[in-house]
């Protein structure tokens, strides 16, 4: 069987652990830097049940750790097909799977937003929480990006909130971080989540887990994705 250049990415990222995989189209979306990259493929590695479960008043040392095991296999992954791309002849780059960059307007953002590819892609909607959140595993996931200038087919993006009138993840966000708005595409971060008060709240209530750079109660609390649970 011969597969599609698009394929075999997909084919690649699944047979190195990722769980889901899109195709965005960025045109419009893209910082001037990276106006030429115009395609986004976006990589959903699905978290651990088991050591989401557990974190349940506060992160633990296992979630801490998960953590940045699976942002190591994301970098890997969208390396790999960073890789791929670039012996094909065009032009291609992996987003850090996490990475702050500090920029005068925003002290708690990366040099391109993984949700907007993920969105775009059709993967997931943006939550209460702020975060991803996944028809199949809910915002129990982590994302990597790689940006590329070769033309894809493109996914359906997803441009509105799925999550209605839940509210538990606002309720259960102990810094009163999370505003309760349903997201719509193009909205502003700040109508979705303080971050300074969350990114406050971590550092000075959890500093001896993960050097208060970790919390997921938002995460964690969603009843997005976890039907397929077997205890
Ligand atoms: S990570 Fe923790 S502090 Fe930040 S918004 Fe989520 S629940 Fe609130
Ligand atoms: S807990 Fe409810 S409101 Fe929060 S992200 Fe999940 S579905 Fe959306």
């Amino acid at each position: 069987m011969n597969l599609t250049f698009r394929e075999k990415i997909i084919e690649k990222a699944i047979s190195m652990g990722a769980s889901k995989v899109g195709f965005a189209k960025l045109e419009n979306f893209l910082p001037d830097n990276f106006s030429h990259l115009k395609t986004g493929i976006s990589i959903i590695v699905r978290l651990s049940d088991q050591i989401m479960n557990d974190v349940v008043d506060k992160p633990t040392h296992t979630y801490f750790h998960h953590y940045r095991t699976v942002n190591f296999l994301i970098d890997q992954i969208t390396l790999a097909i960073t890789i791929m791309i670039q012996n094909e002849g065009y032009l291609a780059m992996a987003i850090p799977a996490s990475q702050t960059v500090k920029t005068k307007t925003d002290a708690y953002t990366g040099i391109f937003q993984h949700k907007t590819v993920a969105t775009l892609a059709g993967l997931g909607w943006i939550g209460k929480n702020a975060c991803l959140v996944t028809e199949e595993f809910g915002p129990r996931i982590r994302l990597g990006t790689v940006l590329t200038n070769m033309i894809l087919p493109y996914d359906e993006p997803i441009r509105n909130s799925k999550c209605g009138n839940c509210n538990i993840c606002v309720k259960k966000c102990p810094a009163l971080a999370l505003k309760g708005n349903n997201w719509y595409q193009g909205m502003d971060r700040d109508a979705l989540i303080d971050a300074f008060a969350c990114s406050s709240y971590m550092s000075e209530q959890y500093k001896d887990i993960g050097r208060g750079s970790v919390c997921g109660l938002c995460i964690s609390s969603c009843p997005k994705g976890t039907k397929i649970i077997r205890k």
